[in-house]
């Protein structure tokens, strides 16, 4: 029933064994940079994409951490970024002076990254660093730099392990792309 959406066929693009194996490496890498911190890590999850991504992830990191999340919606077309991001859900307490791990599905333009780095720079915290599970390296990302990825991915629409298509597929367990007609 999932492995199709109007007569084309779901290919994995990362089946949800690769998907668990880098999302077990990355909390590690992500211990590891933060051994040294007071306070726990606060977590920040883009809604909704990163929802699946941070249940694990968090799960994978070994040190105290606070979850936040924040909601933002992009105007424009519903497959392209605009640039220009709304925040829709804010976070429920100050970060000032505590380290800040953004936590993003995907990072394509870089607007959106960049957007919320701005907006977070603002309140001061002691440190801001971004963790997506995807990358498409085919844009010119501005000032965004992802310091944990997961997996760099073609130029293509992908869906599942969070993002959607038209609202839905958040739910399929591993990444795919829309294959030919079946
Ligand atoms: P950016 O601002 O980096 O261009 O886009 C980030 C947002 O666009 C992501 O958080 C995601 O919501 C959406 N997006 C970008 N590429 C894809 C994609 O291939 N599939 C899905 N489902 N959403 C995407």
């Amino acid at each position: 029933m999932m492995n199709r959406f109007k007569g084309k066929e779901i290919q994995a693009l990362l089946t949800k064994e690769q998907i668990e194996k880098r999302v077990k490496e990355l909390g590690a890498e992500i211990t590891h940079a933060y051994r040294d911190i007071k306070d726990p890590l606060i977590l920040v999850g883009v809604l909704k994409g990163s929802v699946l991504f941070m249940a694990d992830l968090c799960r994978a990191i070994d040190m105290p951490i606070e979850l936040e999340f924040m909601g933002v919606s992009s105007y424009g077309e519903a497959t392209k970024s605009s640039g220009a991001v709304q925040i829709t859900l804010d976070l429920t307490r100050p970060i000032e002076n505590r380290h800040v791990l953004f936590v993003e599905d995907i990072v394509d333009t870089g607007l959106t990254a960049k957007y919320l780095y701005g907006n977070m720079r603002t309140r001061e915290p002691a440190s801001l660093r971004l963790c997506s599970l995807l990358e498409k390296p085919s844009k010119s990302k501005g000032e965004v730099k992802v310091d944990f990825l997961g997996f760099t991915i073609p130029d293509e629409f992908v869906i599942g392990y969070g993002l959607d298509l038209a609202g839905v597929y958040r739910n399929l367990p591993y990444v795919g792309v829309l294959g030919s007609d079946v």
